[in-house]
């Protein structure tokens, strides 16, 4: 991208400050005063570049990502099934014991299972659920999804509280659910019926 010059769309409105926003589909906006000058505004521009190819980068890296993980997916053989299963058997639990203790509770059995509805229970027990479809997704979403299931050990529902309890223990939680929004569909898809 580095030679390539970047389209800045400046939006003029009421505002009071000026501030530069990358879209979801990767369109740079610069939202300014009506009463700021033109060259005040290239100049907040030339001053936030490296800012803004940071993040176009990242936002790129995302897409790619999202884009890869959505390609349709080929059901999963048998054999693959089991492989995902036995590999979540081994990082599932490893994982959940390096979270626990930040999430301040302990959990009972982990069980691993194939299943075409949901990523994770967890029940009153403190018994966890896990698909091992999770093992297909990125490493963030697999700590996510049993982040999200340890809290619920605490609050057993989607509430405010529960939700700022998973954003205590993984601050960036939003983009790995958002990708599990995005992509756990397509995965889910794979699993073959019983
Ligand atoms: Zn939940």
């Amino acid at each position: 991208m580095n030679d390539r010059k970047i389209n800045i769309e400046i939006i003029r409105s009421s505002r009071r400050t000026i501030a530069m926003e990358i879209t979801r589909d990767l369109r740079v906006l610069v939202r300014a005063p009506f009463r700021m000058p033109d060259s005040d505004v290239q100049r907040f521009i030339k001053d936030k570049s490296s800012w803004l190819y940071k993040h176009l980068e990242l936002a790129k890296k995302k897409i790619e990502m999202y884009e890869q993980q959505e390609k349709t997916a080929a059901k999963l053989t048998r054999e693959e099934i089991s492989q995902l299963a036995d590999k979540a058997l081994r990082v599932i639990p490893e994982r959940a014991a390096f979270y626990a203790p930040a999430v301040g509770v302990k959990f009972g059995k982990i069980t691993i299972r194939n299943q075409k509805t949901r990523w994770g229970s967890c029940s009153s027990k403190g018994n966890l659920n896990f698909n091992c479809l999770l093992m297909l997704a990125p490493p963030e979403v697999i700590d996510y999804v049993v982040v999200h299931e340890l809290c619920h050990i605490k609050e057993l529902n989607h509430s405010a509280r529960f939700w700022s309890e998973v954003e205590r223990v993984l601050p960036d939680y939003k983009e790995p659910k958002e990708w599990l929004k995005k992509n756990g569909n397509g995965l889910i898809q794979r699993m073959r019926q019983k």
